[in-house]
């Protein structure tokens, strides 16, 4: 290890994270209907494999795709096909999706499964094959924003051999408390998928990267780790807090001094990274044979009657989530599918949670006004702020100004493809210049006309 802590560039925003840290993690009722979209990771959509009017079970597998990137999706529900329809998608606006009316008579919630697993796990009695297919079939991809598909993450690959293991303990967006919740809850869940995850990637060393901010979670897993006797070695390693540090180049380089070049993958470099919740859903996917059909989602903000972390079906909507939470306070002004850094806001309440959502942050107006990005835009006064502020010393501004003026091959010289959508530069921006946003509609635009050149 020869990392600092640390990486350049990130700041510095409110954290926000007194509002639910230390809401334990509560079962929401099973709700009457559930959308589970068709595109919910990186890769080739899924196809339906049920047709309207079927009968569903929990866990039943209901999409898939033959391709390399893609994972398959499950009813969380026992319950009726309703349609197979267009919903709403937070990045691409719309996509395929397959409501479920939920079984009235069967509607028992699930529940978290931590208490099955214990110190005394034994990640040997599984073949690093079993797991890789379990994790393939359970349909799990990076919860903790990205969407990729995790058995092409862990699987061995003789052309990029892995032997370093990092774990993604951060949670360095702000007002999100999911992941902190489960690294306290489900500690002995988390250490069991971490460990199957080791063992099936041939990777000997884990490292497990935690904010300095989360000292509870830092004891725990330290704890964790000194009582297990692996034949790999884990270290919890402390961070400095500070946002992206869970980005997972951010996070390589803190821990390990690394660097992974632009355009390049962690396996290039013999790493992994996974996040936490992940680990958790591969402990469960392979030990019980359960896909990942539910998560926890940080629900947070003032503008929300009771903020706290949710144990939920993937498939509900934002609208049946909020409900549950109490309702909205009279001063609410914005909801965010995720985190005030990354999420987009969001008009269409009807927005089901997916397997990568977080989080719904609540904004009231004072909020919202005091926001930067609410603030009149200026011409860019070249202060060199966002330079500075970015990751992955790119040029925010240059990217940003080519594709206001409609030059995706000039912003593609700056590396548009590069940027990992952090919102620092226009964090940062004196000038409140939007420059995440003209980013993000740039690699769109880009995106679609690749789709139309085909
Ligand atoms: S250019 Fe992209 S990676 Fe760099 S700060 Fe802006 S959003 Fe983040
Ligand atoms: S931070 Fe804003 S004002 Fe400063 S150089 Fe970047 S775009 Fe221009």
């Amino acid at each position: 290890m020869a990392g600092t802590g640390s990486f350049l560039g990130g700041v510095h925003p409110p954290e926000g994270k007194q509002y639910s840290e230390h809401q334990a993690i509560e079962v929401v009722p099973t709700p009457k209907q559930v959308m589970v979209l068709l595109s919910q990771h990186l890769g080739k959509p899924c196809e339906p494999k049920v047709a309207k009017k079927d009968k569903v079970t929990a866990g039943q597998m209901i999409g898939s795709v033959e391709a390399f990137v893609s994972a398959p999706v499950h009813s969380p529900v026992n319950g009726t096909v309703k349609d197979i329809t267009l919903a709403p998608h937070p990045v691409i606006g719309r996509t395929m999706a397959i409501a479920i009316d939920t079984d009235p008579a069967d509607n028992t919630p699930k529940r978290p499964a931590a208490e099955r697993f214990g110190r005394d796990f034994r990640p040997e009695q599984y073949t690093a094959q079993q797991i890789c297919e379990a994790i393939a079939q359970g349909g799990l991809v990076g919860m903790g924003g990205a969407g990729f598909p995790t058995r092409v993450k862990v699987e061995p690959n003789p052309a990029m051999p892995k032997d370093t293991l990092v774990i993604n303990g951060c949670e360095c967006e702000p007002f999100i408390t999911c992941d902190y919740r489960v690294m306290l809850e489900w500690t002995w869940q988390v250490m069991a998928g971490i460990r199957l995850a080791a063992r099936a990637s041939g990777c000997s060393k884990v490292l497990i990267g935690i904010e300095v901010n989360k000292p509870d979670a830092i004891r725990v897993f330290e704890q964790a780790a000194a009582e297990l006797k692996d034949a790999f070695k884990m270290q919890v390693v402390p961070l400095r807090t500070k946002y992206p540090q869970g980005g997972e180049r951010q996070l390589i380089t803190s821990i390990l001094g690394k660097q992974v070049a632009t355009g390049g993958i962690p396996p290039a470099i013999g790493i992994c990274v996974l996040n936490v919740a992940t680990c958790a859903a591969i402990a469960e996917a392979v030990v019980l044979n359960q896909p990942l059909t539910h998560r926890v989602v940080t629900v947070t903000g003032r503008a929300i009657a009771r903020p706290g972390n949710y144990y939920v079906p993937v498939g509900m909507s934002v609208a049946d989530l909020i409900e549950h939470c109490g309702g909205l306070t009279e001063t609410a002004a914005k909801v965010i599918f995720g985190g005030p850094m990354m999420g987009p806001a969001i008009a269409d309440l009807s927005q089901p949670i997916t397997k990568t959502s977080g989080a719904v942050t609540l904004l009231t107006a004072e909020d919202v006004t005091r926001a930067k990005f609410e603030k009149r835009q200026t011409a860019c006064i070249r202060c060199g702020r966002c330079l500075a502020a970015c990751p992955e010393h790119l040029n925010p501004t240059r990217i940003a100004h080519a594709i206001k003026y409609g030059r995706l091959d000039v912003a593609e010289n700056y590396y548009m493809a590069a940027c990992i959508e952090c919102g620092c530069c226009s964090y940062v921006c004196p000038a409140n210049i939007e420059l995440t946003g003209y980013i993000k509609t740039g690699k769109l635009q880009k995106a679609r006309a690749a789709k139309k050149l085909g």
